[in-house]
């Protein structure tokens, strides 16, 4: 089979404005930046609200591998595959940031015959919405060091300075730093660091907001820090809320792509999965829900947190209602879930685990019935796609699907990777199936639920824990943010995506444990409560062999090495 990068050079792709009119939007509100990409104006929000709304399916999985189990391919596949039903869909992604593509993981852009063309445009820089975000951040971030320099008159307490810098690189070294260094007139010396632009509240708030008015008041809602008497600083109250939303002007409007299949694909916001709500935009959402019979996004990790927080969080912010849920599922996930192997990001998969056998993809359920249980949670119906690997066997995909039978789940193999849309048509089937059944879509919890209470609800039902064992320091963080009238906020928990509890090495559903709670923050303007629970690292490093050491340009300025 063919690179991604080699599918991705080799399609032929319909002028963007031809996309748009596939969508029912017209010429005059498509702003092409180049030819592979155009932005979609705000007023298209409004100029499309009488339509008909879509079915809105989101996308996660069952705890994910290191390797990731092709939640952004399915997404893609899936959305092919309904055009082989006779059926109009439109794709809702995030955008990925530089890090990973240089780093890790590669590209974000899906993969095989399920992917966003051109890729080297989704991957590098796509229409610089990340720079934006970058730029409104560390604006604020020397705002706030002006004011400390130009007296303080807001009173800021520089030990309760939360706010602070970022950049679209993976780079350790910036992770804690000393500012204001050298003479009076360069600033107050202090503690502080960088995080990786995804990390930033900037991008979680343009990733939330509703419209430009939204934006701009969020913006302002921000928390920098607290004052010396432990109210919180605004900014708003910096006077910076303004400046920052005209710089952010651009990036608020959703990017329109296609997949390789000329699926229009719009690409907006890619706040981080773990401190933030790992999902696409809420106006992308907007938009996309007006243009076709489906609107299918994806919600980063598994249904324990992408999902539930696209339900909780997102969902709460747009007002959209789901109508099915799709988890992806693979047989080197369920595989890994038996507990009988052990899967590490950036190694090659154990031998052993390569070769057939059902028994370990069976031993592996307890993960994939927790999952859907945590769809139901939440009155939606969930789907398994089964994400089809060249070295599978068929008794393997076989396992899985006997699993979701006897969870009374639709079920379907989907080879979309390998085959296109045609390769997802039984999974489109499968998920119209499902849309079908709509209609009971609830929140976890109401808004006005303590926020320790809140933590508890989704430590129990979503992750299977026995309860929450909060911290000194969480608590006393928890009465000041419900003191400072936050206490409405929903719950945004950052934890391990790699389990179900807060241990990535434990496997399947873990039972018999608790979630500790070390501290918890706020992002006020995006508008969730944050729990920390684990080691949770905000800007990443390099491996020894990074991604970037492979990426090239060739003698005719391609693009070569990206995955
Ligand atoms: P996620 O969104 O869950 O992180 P992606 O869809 O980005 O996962 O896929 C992760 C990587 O695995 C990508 O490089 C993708 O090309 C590859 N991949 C996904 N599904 C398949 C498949 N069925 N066969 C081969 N490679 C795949
Ligand atoms: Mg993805």
């Amino acid at each position: 089979m063919p690179t991604n990068l080699e599918i991705s050079r080799n399609t032929v792709r319909k002028p963007l404005t031809d996309v748009a009119a596939d969508m029912g939007i017209e010429p005059r509100f498509v702003e092409p930046y180049g030819t592979a990409v155009a932005k979609l104006s705000l007023e298209t929000v409004s100029e499309l609200a009488d339509r008909p709304k879509a079915r809105y399916v989101v996308v996660s999985s069952l705890t994910p591998t290191p390797l990731g189990e092709g939640k952004t391919t399915t997404t893609v596949g899936l959305g092919q595959g309904f055009a082989h039903l006779g059926k109009r869909a439109v794709v809702a992604i995030r955008q990925s940031s530089l890090g990973p593509t240089f780093g890790i993981k590669g590209g974000a852009a899906g993969g095989g015959y399920a992917q966003v063309v051109p890729m080297e445009t989704v991957n590098l820089h796509l229409t610089g919405d990340l720079h934006a975000v970058t730029s409104a951040h560390n604006l604020l971030a020397a705002m706030l060091d002006n004011h400390l320099h130009k007296g303080n008159a807001l009173d800021l307490d520089p030990f309760g300075i939360t706010w602070r810098r970022v950049l679209d690189v993976n780079d350790r070294e910036l992770r804690q730093i000393v500012t204001g260094l050298g003479g009076r007139g360069d600033g107050t010396p202090r503690q502080t660091g960088f995080d990786i632009t995804a990390a930033s509240e900037v991008m979680a708030v343009l990733a939330l907001c509703s419209s430009l008015p939204d934006l701009r008041r969020r913006l302002g809602r921000i928390v920098v820090g607290y004052d010396r008497t432990g109210n919180p600083v605004t900014a708003e109250q910096l006077r910076a809320a303004g400046a920052m939303c005209v710089q952010l002007r651009e990036a608020v409007k959703p990017n329109l792509m296609q997949s390789v299949e000329q699926t229009p694909v719009l690409i907006h916001c890619g706040p981080f999965g773990n401190i933030a709500h790992g999902n696409s935009s809420v106006l992308a959402d907007l938009v996309g829900i007006r243009c076709g019979d489906y609107l299918v996004t994806e919600a980063g990790f598994g249904a324990d947190m992408g999902a539930e927080r696209f339900f909780n969080i997102k969902c709460r912010a747009s007002g959209l209602v789901p109508d099915a849920a799709v988890v992806v599922v693979t047989v080197r996930a369920m595989k890994a879930h038996s507990g009988r192997y052990r899967v590490v990001a950036g190694r090659p998969l154990p031998e052993e685990m390569l070769r057939e056998s059902p028994d370990d993809v069976y031993a592996g359920a307890a993960n994939l019935r927790k999952q859907l249980a945590n769809i139901r949670a939440h009155g939606v119906t969930p789907v398994v796609a089964v994400n089809a690997f060249a070295g599978d066997a068929d008794s393997e995909h076989r396992a899985i699907l006997d699993i979701a039978t006897e969870e009374g789940v639709r079920a379907a193999v989907s080879t979309h990777v390998a085959k296109g849309g045609k390769g997802a048509a039984e999974l489109a089937d499968a998920v119209a199936g499902a849309c079908e059944e709509s209609g009971g879509f609830r929140y976890l919890y109401p808004d006005e639920l303590p926020l320790a209470d809140k933590i508890d609800v989704v430590a129990r039902r979503m992750y299977g824990a026995d309860g929450i064992d909060l911290s000194p320091t969480a608590r006393r963080q928890l009465d000041t943010y419900t003191r400072c009238g936050f206490g409405s906020l929903p719950v945004c928990i950052a934890k391990t995506h790699l389990s179900l509890s807060d241990d990535p090495d434990r496997k399947g559903a873990p039972k018999g444990w608790r979630l500790p709670v070390r501290e918890v923050r706020a992002s006020v303007g995006a508008g969730f409560v944050y729990p920390i629970c684990g080691d949770m690292r905000t800007m990443p490093g390099l491996s020894s062999h990074p991604a970037a050491e492979r990426i090239d340009i060739d003698d005719a300025g391609r693009v070569v090495g990206l995955a």
